[in-house]
C-alpha cells in the first residue's frame, strides 16, 4: 500500500519580508496508483465499515460482506476532507492535519488508524513496518 499513496505538500510564505512572515502550507494532495484489486480500493459492497477478509475466499469476508474491487481509494477521500492526520516526529500540532509547512513528496505509509487515518513518510525511523499494518487491515 505504501508505494502506491504519494503525499505531495506545498507551502507558501505569508506576509513576506515583514516581521509576521510565516511559511504555511499550501495543499497537501494524495494520489493514489494501486491496482483496483489492491486493499486500498477493495471494500464491502455494502458498505459496512467493518469487515476482515477471508483469504480462502476472494467474494465475501468472514461475516458475508460482498468484496467490492476497483472502487475509490479509501484513503483518498480522507485526504480530500482535510482529515487524513500527519503523525511524524515534525508534526505541527497548530494545524488539524498536523503537516507541518515543509515542501515534499514522497510515499507514505499509514501509521495508526483510529478515528481518521494517521500517516507518515515512508523511510523516516519511526515508521512502521508497513506490511503489519497491511495485513491488520486485510485481517
Ligand atoms: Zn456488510
Ligand atoms: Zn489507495
Amino acid at each position: 500500500m505504501g508505494i502506491h499513496h504519494t503525499v505531495t505538500v506545498t507551502t507558501r510564505v505569508d506576509d513576506e519580508g515583514t516581521p509576521d512572515e510565516r511559511r504555511r502550507v499550501a495543499s497537501v494532495t494524495m494520489v493514489c496508483t494501486a491496482e483496483p484489486t489492491d486493499g486500498c480500493r477493495t471494500y464491502p459492497r455494502c458498505d459496512c465499515e467493518v469487515f476482515q477478509w477471508n483469504p480462502l475466499d476472494p467474494r465475501f469476508d468472514r461475516e458475508g460482506h460482498e468484496r467490492e474491487s476497483g472502487r475509490d481509494c479509501w484513503l483518498s477521500e480522507w485526504f480530500e476532507n482535510g482529515s487524513a492526520v500527519y503523525a511524524g516526529d515534525d508534526f505541527d500540532d497548530m494545524r488539524d492535519d498536523c503537516v507541518p509547512a515543509i515542501d515534499r513528496t514522497g510515499h507514505i505509509v499509514l501509521a495508526e488508524f483510529h478515528d481518521w487515518p494517521e500517516w507518515k513518510w515512508m523511510g523516516e525511523p519511526s515508521s512502521p513496518d508497513f506490511g503489519s499494518t497491511e495485513e491488520k487491515n486485510d485481517g
